[in-house]
């Protein structure tokens, strides 16, 4: 069944869809378009309203929705409810500053009048993955919404139970002419959704294989797209950092949803000095974290979400290994039943290895050491990644040096990487084009219009003075 929710955690399946027909999916396209020329029409005010109503319901659900998530894709049932309240404060966001991000700028010219507006694209295709089912589509949603856009859903097929709970969401919340549908359908039925006129533009969240497939299928049609792809995010630790809340923040970076997120720190770049102590703690910490049932609140690490995510991510460990890396912990399935890997820590890793530069997505680190900051910003740009990078200093000079040079959508610095509704997020090279969040992200899904007015219309002919 391509379309199913099965447990990561037993492998037992729960639930099984068929996907959408042609007919079925002739019926939600016409209803988005319609709904397209009602939300088109309503003031921010009435968008904000219904935003608002989805933020409330999401705040009250929360423990239900969370464990919706964890039975589909295994992360652990406290990271699932704080993810649905992220998901709240994305809408409770846009519902405050849309109109702000959206209102008419005025720029001086020779004209009587002129200005930039920012005007709906219409019915926009969000194609997205499964490791954070509700916050991947909140974050598209809410800003695309309050534009005064209608959403279609394709949703990753082993999260089809999070997919429908979101379209209920949002109808309860007052979007209830089809202004955000969820499509259950398969991959292979994506490129003629693209085709068709009704869809004006696409963003797909995912890997780089299917943003290529999506944003070509795009282009193709002369639409927008787009891309929040793959990450092989650095983490570069200097000698002048604080080593304790380096180690702990490090850890977490790379487990966060069973280390299966795009922006989860990857490569470990340690200044030579350090190297030995944070190695220590790191393994130390990592072998410390207690892996078991996604459902119990103690668990720091669940699943993977799918067997082909746990194979992959072993086969990546073992071609390292046979490359040439060392391995410190890990490195094996664990459990008879589930999709369970162990915490795992390389290091010596050679360029040949997949562990070097492609994107690890399990509980998988790979340490380096570096004997200087050039030699950091050379290793952590040494992939064809660019989503985002966390370094750890308290030299302002230092910090300053990777903010520039290090080429990813964003940098934090003695923080890990983490999205804020109020700031972009996005990346570089592989990584992807384009915006969410923030302003930048509302404006994606916008015609950016220029208005220039020469005489005041309002005027009739010959009102105005010769010259
Ligand atoms: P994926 O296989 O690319 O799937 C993502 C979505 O794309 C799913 O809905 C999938 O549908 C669909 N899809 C796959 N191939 C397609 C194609 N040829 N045409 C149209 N749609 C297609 O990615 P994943 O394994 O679920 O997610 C992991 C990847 O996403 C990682 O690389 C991760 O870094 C990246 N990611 C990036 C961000 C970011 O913000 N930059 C955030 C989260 C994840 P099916 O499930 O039906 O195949």
């Amino acid at each position: 069944m391509p379309i199913a929710s099965v447990n990561p955690a037993t492998g037992e399946t729960i639930a099984t869809f068929e996907p959408l027909s042609n007919d079925d999916i002739e019926l939600k396209l016409q209803r988005a378009a319609e709904a397209f020329i009602i939300q088109r029409a309503r003031s921010f005010a009435e968008r904000a309203e219904r935003i608002s109503k989805a933020a409330a319901i999401l705040e009250s659900r929360a423990q239900e929705y969370a464990r919706t998530i964890t039975l589909e894709m295994g992360k652990p049932i406290t990271a699932a409810v704080a993810e649905v309240k992220k998901c709240a404060t994305v809408c409770r966001h846009y519902a405050e500053h849309a109109e702000r991000y959206l209102a008419p700028e005025h720029i001086a010219t020779d004209a009587l009048e002129s200005y930039v507006r920012f005007d709906p694209l219409g019915v926009i295709l969000a194609v997205m993955p499964w490791n954070f089912p509700f916050w991947q589509v909140f974050r598209f949603a809410a800003p695309a919404l309050m534009a005064g856009n209608a959403g279609l859903l394709k949703h990753a097929s082993n999260v089809p139970q999070s997919a429908l709970a979101i379209e209920d969401i949002l109808r309860e919340a007052g979007f209830d002419h089809g202004e955000f549908q969820t499509l259950l359908i398969t991959s292979e039925q994506v490129p003629a959704l693209l085709d068709d006129e009704r869809v004006k533009a696409a963003t797909l969240t995912g890997s780089e294989p299917a943003g290529a497939s999506v944003a070509s299928g795009a282009a193709k049609n002369i639409k927008k797209s787009v891309l929040e792809l793959g990450g092989s995010d650095p983490f570069i630790v200097m000698p002048s950092a604080d080593l304790d809340a380096a180690v702990k923040t490090g850890i977490k970076a790379r487990i966060v949803n069973n280390g299966q997120s795009c922006i989860a720190a990857k490569r470990f770049i340690i200044h030579e000095s350090i190297a030995d102590q944070f190695e220590r703690r790191f393994v130390e910490a990592m072998e410390a974290l207690r892996i078991g049932d996604p459902m119990e609140e103690t668990t720091d690490v669940g699943p993977l979400a799918t067997p082909q995510i746990a194979d992959d991510i072993a086969k990546q460990v073992e071609e390292s290994v046979r490359a040439g890396a060392t391995l410190l912990t890990g490195g094996k399935r664990l459990r008879d039943r589930g999709n369970y890997y162990a915490p795992t820590v390389l290091r010596d890793i050679p360029r040949s290895a997949p562990a070097y530069a492609e994107e690890t997505f399990g509980p998988v680190a790979s340490l380096f050491r570096v004997k200087d900051a050039d030699e950091a910003v050379k290793l952590a740009n040494a992939t064809r990644f660019g989503l985002g990078a966390s370094v750890w200093t308290t030299d302002r000079d230092e910090a300053e040096r990777f903010i520039a040079d290090v080429d990813s959508g964003q940098v934090f610095v003695n923080a890990m990487v983490a999205s804020d509704p109020r700031m972009p997020f996005g990346g570089t090279k592989h990584s992807g084009f384009g915006r969410e969040l923030g302003v930048y992200g509302i404006r994606e899904f916008t015609n950016i219009k220029t208005v220039w007015v020469a005489a005041d219309p309002g005027a009739k002919r010959g009102d105005s003075a010769p010259e």
